[in-house]
C-alpha cells in the first residue's frame, strides 16, 4: 500500500483526488495549509506528495523548497498539481523542487496515471498525455 500526502486547500479538489487515489489502493494524508502540509512531510515518511501551489500560508513553491532542504526528503517525489498555467510555472515549480507538474482541472479518467509518470519526473502534456 503506498502512503501519500495530499498538500491542497480547496475542499472539491480534496473530496476528488483522495476518492481517485484511494480507489487505486493509495492511502491518503490530507495537509490543508502550507504549513500543515510541512510538518506533515516531515513527521512522517510517505511515496509520494501531492502539492497545490496555491495554498492560503505558505505557497507550495515554498513548501517544497523547504522540503528539500532536508536530507531525509531529497528523494520523495513531490508532484504540483496547480490551476497556474502561465508559461514558467512548470519550471518555477521544477525549480522550486518538484519532480513533475500536473495542471488543473484534473482528468479523473487519466489523473492517476499522469500522477504515477510525474512522480517518476517523466513530462506529459497535460492536454494530451502526450510527450510534448
Ligand atoms: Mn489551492
Amino acid at each position: 500500500m503506498k502512503k501519500l500526502l495530499l498538500i491542497e486547500d480547496n475542499e472539491d479538489n480534496i473530496y476528488l483526488t483522495e476518492y481517485l487515489l484511494q480507489a487505486a489502493g493509495y492511502t491518503v494524508v490530507v495537509a490543508r495549509t502550507g504549513g500543515q502540509g510541512l510538518t506533515r512531510a516531515l513527521c512522517d515518511t510517505y511515496d509520494l506528495i501531492i502539492m497545490d501551489m496555491q495554498l492560503p500560508d505558505t505557497d507550495g513553491f515554498q513548501v517544497t523548497r523547504e522540503l528539500r532542504t532536508r536530507p531525509e526528503m531529497r528523494d520523495t517525489p513531490i508532484v504540483a498539481v496547480t490551476s497556474l498555467a502561465m508559461p514558467g510555472d512548470r519550471k518555477r515549480a521544477l525549480d522550486a523542487g518538484c519532480t513533475g507538474y500536473i495542471e488543473k482541472p484534473i482528468d479523473p479518467e487519466r489523473f492517476v496515471h499522469q500522477l504515477e509518470c510525474a512522480a517518476q519526473g517523466e513530462a506529459t502534456d497535460p492536454a494530451t498525455g502526450n510527450e510534448p
